[in-house]
């Protein structure tokens, strides 16, 4: 038994966390990530096993019903949820997270708290972390959530006085962290303080974000449940959760920096600049001018596209909406049967999380070696013939090059407006994410295909046969 102890269990927590830095690096390349899914679900699998081997279980009953109806529910969503859907689902699942967090460090609190001896100031600042930050990611999340699935308005909700308010709350578990490290006298009161004001805090934190902004606040609320499970390893003095608790943190981290970088605005600003009206809904915020733009019927486009050299593809949010990524690949393969060299556009922040556009396209089959990023492919598009952009508006809008006064001025974008057709798939002239209206549009090369992306996708690749 003391092997298995002392030996077997802290190596199986290595190889754990070897698999999930292994993973990790994998997921970074569309080819390998798949590969990098499974390695971190097997190391996964290993800490959970070494963990029920290694601690004192009293009844296994309770935690195999947890596995089941958890397991089941975690698969039935995972198939269920569109892919539009998916931050949503990754911020219910943060919030959960940071939940368990602070059942485990209060439960922890509670064993420790009716022994003989006090709780070490260690463990205390252990436990009371665990809470705060777990406790600000459940309800932060639980915001983020209803935002983006419509529950809640998706407008900033600001009054006057909010960051000083959020502020003192946020003073406040700090100070009762510390009173409850310090106090000789009955710890319990000051816990409880700290769950209730941490749970507050993370709606107060969540309610001034607009919903257009709730990714970047689901990214870094997932670095927070990582954060937050790593306070709770050290409750427990559990390596496996020290290791992924941070490696959690760590990567959400550099995702929200990257997903701030790819729209140039700064962690703070979305954090406190109550950016973006309501939501992502189109019309809403709208400020579209009424000048006239040149439409075109599908079959018109047909020579266009059969004396172009190269077609770039951008797509974008609306083309996860419509769910085009599969006839757009169709698409892909009649031109390039006509002698057309096809190549995909992919924009660091197209689509709702950072890597949308790959995750569709991969679905359908579209060769990765197909997909080019930002820096690659914009000094190509001016000897590009055909630029066609699906469903994408803000990542192609040139106003981000030179308008100081647009709200994505500085963003960088793909320079579609310098191909020599370009052609823009959506069902209307109402604007994307940042509510702007886009001057791509209105430019002499570019051409609107109105509709539904799908649709008009599906009838290009009826002409073109
Ligand atoms: P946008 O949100 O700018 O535009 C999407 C366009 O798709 C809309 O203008 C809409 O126009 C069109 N559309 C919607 N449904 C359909 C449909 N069924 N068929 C055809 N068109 C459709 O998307 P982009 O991908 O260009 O930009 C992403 C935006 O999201 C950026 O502003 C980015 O900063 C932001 N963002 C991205 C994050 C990320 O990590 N990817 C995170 C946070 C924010 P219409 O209604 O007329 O059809």
């Amino acid at each position: 038994m003391e092997m298995i102890q002392e030996i077997i269990i802290p190596m199986a927590y290595l190889l754990s966390a070897v698999l999930f830095i292994i993973g990790l690096k994998q997921l970074s390349h569309p080819k390998t990530a798949p590969r990098g899914n499974q390695m971190a679900a097997v190391g996964m699998l290993i800490a959970i096993v070494a963990t029920l081997v290694y601690r004192e279980v009293i009844d296994y009953t309770l935690i195999i019903a947890g596995i089941i109806i958890g397991g089941a529910i975690g698969a039935y969503v995972a198939k269920k949820v569109e892919m539009t859907a998916v931050p949503q689902m990754v911020a219910i699942f943060n919030g959960f997270g940071g939940g368990a967090s602070v059942l485990v460090a209060a439960a922890e609190f509670y064993r420790l708290a009716t022994g003989v001896n006090a709780i070490p100031g260690f463990t205390m600042s252990a436990i009371g972390l665990s809470i705060i930050i777990g406790g600000i990611t459940f309800t932060g999340s639980i915001v983020a959530f209803a935002k983006l699935q419509g529950i809640m308005r998706g407008a900033p909700i600001l009054f006057k006085g909010q960051q000083v308010i959020n502020s003192l709350l946020l003073i406040t578990t700090f100070a009762l962290l510390v009173a409850s490290v310090m106090t000789t006298g009955d710890m319990a009161n000051y816990v409880l303080g700290i769950i209730i004001v941490a749970l507050v805090l993370g709606y107060m934190f969540v309610i001034p974000i607009g919903g257009a902004d709730m990714p970047v606040v689901i990214s870094l609320l997932n670095s927070f449940s990582g954060i937050a499970a790593a306070a709770t390893g050290f409750v427990l003095a559990n390596y496996a959760l020290i290791i992924s608790g941070s490696l959690v943190g760590a990567s959400g981290i550099i995702l929200t920096n990257i997903m701030c970088k790819g729209m140039n605005r700064t962690v703070w600003n979305v954090l406190f600049a109550g950016f973006g009206g309501d939501d992502h809904a189109p019309g809403k915020g709208a400020q579209v001018t009424a000048k006239p733009v040149k439409s075109y019927e599908a079959e018109d486009t047909v020579v266009i596209f059969e004396n172009a050299r190269q077609v770039v593809i951008v797509p974008g949010y609306g083309m996860a909406v419509a769910q085009a990524q599969h006839t757009v690949h169709e698409l892909e393969k009649i031109l390039e049967a006509k002698g057309v060299k096809v190549k995909y556009a992919i924009h660091p922040v197209a689509g709702r999380m950072p890597g949308h556009m790959n995750v569709l396209l991969a679905e359908a089959n579209v060769p990765y070696d197909n997909l080019y990023d930002l820096d690659q492919i914009n000094p190509e598009f001016e000897e590009t013939e055909v630029a066609l952009v699906i469903g994408a508006n803000d990542v192609v809008n040139p106003a981000a090059r030179h308008d100081t006064a647009s709200p994505i001025y500085g963003m960088p974008i793909l320079n579609v407006d310098r191909a020599g057709t370009v052609f823009v798939l959506k069902r209307s002239m109402n604007p994307g994410f940042a509510g702007i209206d886009n001057e791509l549009f209105y430019n002499d090369n570019t051409i609107m295909l109105f509709g539904d992306a799908k649709d008009t996708v599906s009838k290009l690749v009826a002409e073109l046969k």
